[in-house]
């Protein structure tokens, strides 16, 4: 923004219309507001009005502009990905070079620290290039977790399956039936927190819940689970946000 655009909105005083997306859940009681990535987001019960949620979004108009403004500022400091030769991603918080070539065929591949696109003549490069990286990953994911099941021996622990998804969320999901399935961006984290997520979700099949037992469990097997934690909470909500991958490392994710 420029300096006279900046002036001429302090001047005029003119708020905004806010702009928000309702996520209608049978689940849920109340309204509520949620800011995040620049964006206003509205959780509503199934039959909430169109009235009573623009009353709450109004009433609470001056939060949302300022989380909004602020988050604008920051999101204006980071580089658009443009999914080019030269930027970055991490396969468990180890940087990955992206190189973009041009073929008869699509492919990904991974030659040491390189991620290998190829786009062919007629793909729209960014969005091809994303959904390319988004089927790398679930592949390269799901390969972890084959060979961490291949290595586990506490066979009370055992899921019925695993799978890998795309969740925008929550980082694991363990079902009833004691099926495992996680988010393919977990594997952006460094390998001590994916590996601490997975222990997490097998310890539900035990503790389906989160008790002072279920945590006992989960020390026994991830011993270092609180730092886990505490990398997630730092840098979680950023990595499963559905934008994240258009910016260009918009978070610290250097492992340890
Ligand atoms: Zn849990």
């Amino acid at each position: 923004m420029r300096l006279a655009d900046i002036k001429w909105l302090n001047i005029t005083k003119k708020p905004m219309t806010l702009i928000y997306k309702i996520n209608r859940s049978q689940r849920r009681r109340s309204i509520a507001l949620k800011v995040t990535a620049g964006e206003l987001y509205v959780l509503a019960p199934q039959h909430a009005s169109t009235a009573a949620i623009a009353a709450v979004v109004e009433a609470k108009a001056a939060w949302v502009r300022k989380h909004l403004e602020r988050q604008r500022v920051q999101l204006n400091r980071l580089t658009p990905r443009e999914w080019q030769s030269g930027e970055q991603i991490r396969w468990l918080g180890m940087p990955l070079t992206i190189e973009v070539l041009r073929g008869t065929r699509k492919q990904v591949e991974q030659v040491g620290d390189r991620l290998r696109l190829t786009l062919t003549a007629r793909s729209p490069a960014a969005t091809t290039a994303y959904q390319l990286v988004r089927t790398w990953y679930q592949a390269q994911a799901q390969q972890w977790l084959d060979q961490f099941f291949k290595q586990w021996q506490v066979t009370q622990l055992m899921p019925i399956g695993w799978s890998v998804g795309d969740f925008s969320s929550k980082w694991g999901h363990c079902t009833r039936a004691g099926a495992l399935r996680f988010s393919w961006k977990l594997w952006l984290a460094p390998a001590w927190v994916v590996h601490n997520v997975v222990i997490h979700e097998l310890c539900h099949l035990r503790e389906f819940n989160h008790s002072p037992a279920f945590w006992q469990l989960v020390a026994r097997y991830s011993p270092n689970y609180r730092e886990a934690e505490q990398w997630l909470r730092q840098h979680g909500m950023t990595v499963l946000n559905n934008k994240f991958l258009d910016y260009c490392e918009a978070a610290e994710l250097t492992g340890k």
